[in-house]
């Protein structure tokens, strides 16, 4: 038998540490109950139904869970004949959908086994099936690889994650250098969940993120980007902005970034770490704020040093020039992260705007056509986080209307002069 057959068998028969529903405290309360018809659906033919992932970490922290997913031991067909309102997706790992009112989707994978044994430096996604074990050990961290039995209520955990849980440790499954060089992302991912937790990376978790942070260039550009856009608008986006500095994550990722934010008393890191925390609390509160906001809020701090570089002419002339120079200095700062397209042009739209505030003419108002723009809403926004109030242009003083209230009075103004000039 090969080294690797040998590791895999040996994955293969790792037992798991099982809790009892009395010793762990999992309600099928908190749990999403279109979840749990799909685990119960699966149980009642026979087949292994486990909660994994996200959703058994956030109920056991407290916490409210993004998703519920699923992994089971029937295979995706049989999967698919169970659930009528479902498809199967994904070309190498297909995985079911299963759709619930309002847009609801459970996914419900199978078991499958690490990819590691793969040869090539960074992981691939073309895994095969495998066994509850195997299906915990190619997961990214332990306490991420918990999974809740609804045969009966149990705890699986076969990683040490609850342990690790309830100490406040991020810690890799497996060995944390071979499981990040596979697969970069998980430097990451165990950044994120570090911030949105609070816990403390372990010392060999942490050491592995550094080694391998340089590595997140290997990764396609596509799910680096998404995974970063997940931690600025995960709801702890200045945590994160700290630990991704603390580790030189951030570096790796924006190295534009580095000059400003690197020192370790950078005032400009402080402010979008502060600005970060507004964002954060507004997510919080429920209210949604624009990536191209986030993006502006992370690099404004830069942009503002940059900008004193610049000799803008006085009034509409500066205006003007402050639009074009931002349409050229934000890209490029963000440039090493290849943002959508469409996310950048409305960041460089309402960057471009906020030259209405640092180089206001005194009495003058916003012109009628940039109140009309589509994106007007969302610069008011971006200039509310930086502390101004842009339907004024300068700092929101006392008396001065919101963005919102200003907006609803002049929707409100139109039928009155409708009904009033027939007269
Ligand atoms: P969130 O609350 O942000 O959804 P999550 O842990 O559920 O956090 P997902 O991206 O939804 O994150 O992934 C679901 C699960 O899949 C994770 O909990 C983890 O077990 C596993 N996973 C995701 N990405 C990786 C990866 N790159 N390597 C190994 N396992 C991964
Ligand atoms: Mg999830």
């Amino acid at each position: 038998m090969s080294s690797s057959a040998v590791q895999a068998s040996e994955k293969s028969t790792l037992q798991a540490t099982i809790i009892p529903r009395p010793e762990h405290t999992i309600s099928r309360k908190a749990i999403d109950s279109d979840a749990l018809k799909v685990l119960y659906r699966l149980h009642s033919h026979g087949f292994l139904a486990y909660l994994v992932g996200g959703g058994v970490r956030d109920v056991l922290l407290g916490r409210k869970p993004k998703d519920f997913d699923v992994a089971t031991d029937a295979r995706p067909s049989e999967v698919r004949k169970l659930f009528r309102n479902s498809r199967i997706i994904g070309k190498r790992f297909r995985l079911i959908q299963v759709f619930f009112r309002g847009g609801k989707i459970i996914e419900v994978s199978t078991f499958r086994r690490p990819a590691e044994e793969d040869d090539s430096e960074v992981l691939s996604e073309n895994n095969t099936f495998g066994t509850p074990a195997e299906d915990a050990l190619r997961r990214d961290l332990t306490i991420n690889a918990l999974f809740y039995n609804i045969a009966d209520y149990s705890v699986v955990d076969y990683v040490d994650g609850l342990a690790d849980l309830k100490a406040g440790r991020i810690r890799a499954v497996g060995n944390a250098d071979v499981r990040f060089r596979r697969d970069p992302v998980r430097v990451l991912r165990a950044v994120r969940h570090a911030a949105r937790t609070g816990f403390t990376l372990t010392p060999d978790t942490l050491e592995a993120v550094r080694e391998h942070r340089g590595d997140l260039c290997l990764c396609p550009t596509s799910r680096v980007r998404d995974e970063l856009m997940r931690d600025l608008k995960g709801g702890a986006a200045a945590a994160w902005l700290e630990l991704a500095h603390d580790t030189g994550v951030l570096y790796s990722l924006l190295p534009t970034l580095e000059p400003y934010f690197g020192p370790q008393d950078s005032p400009e890191r402080a402010r979008a770490v502060e600005l970060l925390s507004q964002v954060d609390k507004s997510l919080a509160q429920g209210k949604d704020v624009e990536e191209a906001v986030v993006l502006c809020l992370l690099f404004w701090p830069v942009l503002e040093i940059l900008a004193q570089e610049q000799e803008f002419a006085p009034g509409r002339q500066g205006r003007s020039q402050w639009a074009l120079w931002v349409r050229e200095a934000l890209p490029a700062l963000a440039e090493p992260v290849a943002f959508a397209k469409r996310i950048m042009e409305r960041a460089c739209q309402i960057a471009g705007l906020m030259g209405f505030v640092k180089l206001a003419t005194p009495g003058q108002a916003l012109p009628k056509k940039v109140v009309a723009r589509g994106y007007y809403p969302v610069a008011c926004e971006l200039a509310h986080f930086l502390g101004w109030d842009l339907d004024g242009m300068g700092s929101p003083g006392p008396g001065k209307t919101s963005p919102k209230r200003r907006r609803r009075r002049r929707r409100r103004r139109k039928p009155r002069n409708k009904s009033e000039s027939p007269s």
